[in-house]
């Protein structure tokens, strides 16, 4: 999975989003930053600000195995 919280833009935000795909995360967070922080112009450096944000999620397995 792929995860992108929204504090590591946004400073104070707690919203975050995962999804299988980078473009899936991008499309969910484009939809955020116009609703909840009124960007109602996305720009191209935005969609570069967020890919390079955008993490891979540890599977719960994984993590469960982690202690
Ligand atoms: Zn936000």
């Amino acid at each position: 999975m792929r995860l992108f919280e929204c504090g590591t833009l946004v400073p104070g935000c707690e919203w975050h989003t995962r999804a299988d795909s980078d473009a899936e995360v991008v499309r969910r967070v484009v939809e955020h930053m116009r609703d909840t922080h009124g960007e109602t112009v996305v720009r191209e450096n935005m969609i570069e600000n967020i890919k390079a944000r955008i993490v891979d999620e540890p599977r719960m397995e994984n993590a469960e195995n982690v202690t």
